[in-house]
């Protein structure tokens, strides 16, 4: 893959690569000069929607296929970034010369390494160095051994100390430097090969116009791949380090050393990294082969959507195209038909393991959540139908967009990481409809409740009175909600490793962590602490379930609760199932959960972003004026030359108008990006407010509730 985030010329440099790599795609060759007439846009709109498209490359005579995955590059989706790093083994990160190792190349550079994903380096836009800061050849030199050295020191910083061995040496072929939008580079011992010298780049672009030549003897797909090839670790060596990084599993089971050494004769383990909606064929799922064959017809087993399928076909994108290949062996990206549950994060097996217990992926680290919200609704209610089908479509493709039906208003709310994220969501969204009307709301940010202590007990009958529930509910520490957060620690893990993982590094009690029925997707767990209760075990799932529906609006707003753990004490369940239905249940957990909340002194907590921003020195004061006025702090702030970066927080409620500000502030002279960092308690004076702007939104009645709401 090509790691980068905004600007240092990613997308321009996978172009470059697709353009080459893709027309010599032995199998399409006949069809190849078609692609002479493909503009590049309309290209580059179908590789987006390809996902990882593979790459066949030619070196030393020798025939290789690379599989590059596609890693989304603006911040905002970092989600994907992570899980496309799951299935790679090694990265090409690109930096821009002039710029240098910014913040954000330490985000990605420390991402890849925590999943054993190897960086390589490719220094971009060196025409700059020369057009714009006239540098000589020693001076571009001197740049280029500058930028190695940060980029050496962010990974003796982040990568474990086995992989120390992964700094890049020049002198090996592991730095190339060039640029992409000339499509020129080479790398040292390439370099050195073909009679590369400096002073060369500094003709050819202070002459004007002499850099045709320099693409014509220096390809820079040819520099990048040949790096590619010769050092990024091939997917069995690679699989036997990574796996016992990524996978959770047994390494000791016949499929954890299936995987460990790549095997294409042991089962089947496919994980899914992205999955697409093709217009012709449906969803195409993609992803990576740990072990085994997938082969076209073949039934499998779908760890978490807990499903039997079919793949009806196996095939692989090279360059734009789908090719139909029948099966598709450990080690390799596919593209496959057929699997209509399979998500992003999904991981697919033999259908003979499906009761033997094996472990999915870990639930994939997202760096952010969908934190803003807007209304949508169409013009024309005829176009209702498509509009619902093409949301939901949308969100199987992106799992960092949420679309939800608000049923007492009949809204349709499409959530989404940022301001931006959703922008181009509707842009996306006006391409797949041709065009239907609608009418947006403004963006509306999305809140959650916590508690800041242990509540009082409340025991609560079901409108019967036959059924009684004692609960109360406490905030979750800081260490569970980390393990959480992570994906260390997931409802659909095996329970043991779970109860033992939360003992060991959470300081659980053994009874509480042995007896976890659910923990939802904000965060919040339920606990059984009952002893002996009759009938418990056949309403365990409606139990399940009222917490489910209990936890999903808190009381202060009906904004989710988060990191709340429900304790269940003592319960007496009528032995007569017509008297304790969900009717009956439901509302008695809600009752006593929210009368225990209500006394755990609430809180309405609010998303921070993480902001990184770069300016010249002149607009600095601006900068951190706009970010503090607008409740934010400044966590850090460094020289880089002519540029200050400034690293600070900012509450994502009073981030809707920061572009304009910024702009005007700075005269368009600042870059930033936004992030989303955690949740904190919105500030005392101004809660009270906000939650009765949300409780007026909602139609919810405009006072606090309070316990005797619940309990009477
Ligand atoms: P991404 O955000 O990293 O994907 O970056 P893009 O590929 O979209 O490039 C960002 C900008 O940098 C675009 O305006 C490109 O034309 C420009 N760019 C890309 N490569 C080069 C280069 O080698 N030299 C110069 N001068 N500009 C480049």
């Amino acid at each position: 893959g090509t790691l980068a985030h905004v600007d240092p010329g990613k997308t321009t440099l996978s172009d470059t690569l697709l353009l080459a790599a893709g027309t010599i795609s032995p199998k399409v060759a006949a069809t190849a000069l078609a692609l002479d007439y493909v503009p590049i846009e309309q290209m580059r709109q179908m590789t987006v929607k390809a996902a990882n498209v593979s790459l066949f490359h030619e070196k030393d005579g020798v025939p290789f296929v690379i599989n590059l995955v596609d890693t989304p590059g603006h911040i905002d989706f970092s989600g994907h970034v992570t899980r496309s790093l799951r299935v790679m083994d090694g990265a090409v990160v690109v930096v821009d010369s002039v710029e240098g190792v910014m913040t954000q190349t330490e985000t990605v550079v420390r991402q890849a390494l925590e999943e054993r994903v190897r960086p390589l380096l490719f220094i971009n836009k060196v025409d700059r160095l020369v057009r714009e800061l006239r540098l000589s050849p020693e001076g571009v030199q001197r740049r280029l051994v500058e930028i190695i050295r940060d980029f050496n020191g962010l990974i003796d910083l982040y990568a474990e100390p086995e992989f120390r061995r992964w700094k890049v040496d020049a002198a090996r072929g592991q730095v190339v430097f060039g640029s992409a939008l000339h499509r020129w580079g080479v790398s040292v011992p390439l370099g050195r090969r073909k009679g590369f010298r400096f002073d060369m780049v500094v003709e050819a672009y202070l002459k004007g116009g002499g850099w045709e030549w320099l693409a014509e003897r220096f390809p820079l797909y040819e520099a990048i791949l040949d790096m590619v090839i010769e050092h990024v670790p091939d997917p069995r060596t690679a699989q036997r380090y990574r796996v016992p990084k990524i996978w959770g599993g047994d390494l000791n089971s016949e499929v954890g050393r299936a995987m460990l050494e790549c095997d294409p004769d042991g089962p089947l383990v496919f994980a899914v990294s992205k999955v697409v909606d093709d217009p012709h064929a449906g969803l195409v799922a993609t992803g990576r082969v740990f072990s085994g064959v997938i082969e076209d017809g073949v039934e499998v087993y779908l760890l978490r959507a807990g499903r039997f399928e079919r793949v009806q076909q196996v095939g692989m994108y090279m360059g734009p195209y789908r090719e139909v290949v029948g099966r598709i062996p450990a080690g390799n990206i596919a593209a496959v038909l057929g699997l209509e549950y399979a998500r992003a994060g999904e991981t697919v097996v033999d259908r003979r393991l499906s009761g033997a217990g094996v472990e999915p992926f870990e639930a994939l680290h997202y760096v952010s959540e969908p934190v803003v919200t807007i209304a949508i609704e169409p013009k024309r209610s005829s176009d209702l139908p498509r509009l619902i089908d093409v949301l939901r479509r949308m969100a199987i493709e992106d799992p960092t967009l949420r679309v939800t039906i608000n049923r007492e208003t009949g809204e349709y709310l499409l959530s989404g990481m940022g301001t931006l994220h959703l922008e181009i969501a509707l842009w996306d969204l006006q391409q797949r409809t041709g065009g239907i009307e609608v009418e947006v709301s403004p963006p509306i940010v999305v809140y959650r409740e916590s508690v800041r202590r242990r509540g009082e007990r409340f025991e609560v009958k079901s409108p019967n009175k036959h059924n009684r529930f004692l609960i109360e509910v406490e905030p979750l520490d800081e260490e569970t909600l980390r393990l959480l957060e992570s994906g260390r620690v997931t409802e659909d893990m095996e329970w043991r490793r779970r109860a033992r993982i939360l003992r060991e590094e959470a300081g659980w009690d053994a009874d509480e962590a042995r007896n976890i029925w659910a923990i939802d997707e904000h965060f919040n767990i339920f606990v059984d602490l009952t002893k002996g209760v009759q009938y418990l075990n056949e309403v365990k799932d409606t139990i399940i379930n009222g917490f489910r529906w209990t936890v999903a609006a808190g009381p202060l707003a009906a904004e989710p609760m988060r990191g709340v753990k429900v304790r269940m004490l003592d319960a007496v369940i009528h032995e007569d199932p017509a008297h304790r239905g969900p009717a009956q249940l439901m509302p008695a957990i809600k009752n006593a959960t929210m009368a225990s909340f209500l006394t755990g002194n609430p809180v309405l907590l609010e998303p921070i972003y993480r902001i990184d921003v770069k300016v010249v020195q002149e607009f600095l004061s601006q900068v951190i004026k706009i970010i503090t006025m607008k409740r934010g702090r400044i966590v850090s702030m460094e020289q880089k030359g002519r540029l200050a970066i400034i690293r600070g927080e900012l509450p994502v409620a009073e981030s809707h108008d920061l572009a304009d500000q910024m702009r005007s502030a700075t005269q368009g002279r600042a870059f930033w990006a936004t992030e989303f960092s955690r949740w904190a308690p919105v500030p005392e004076s101004l809660a009270l407010d906000i939650i009765m702007r949300i409780r007026e939104r909602k139609g919810l009645p405009k006072r606090l509730p309070t316990v005797e709401d619940y309990v009477k």
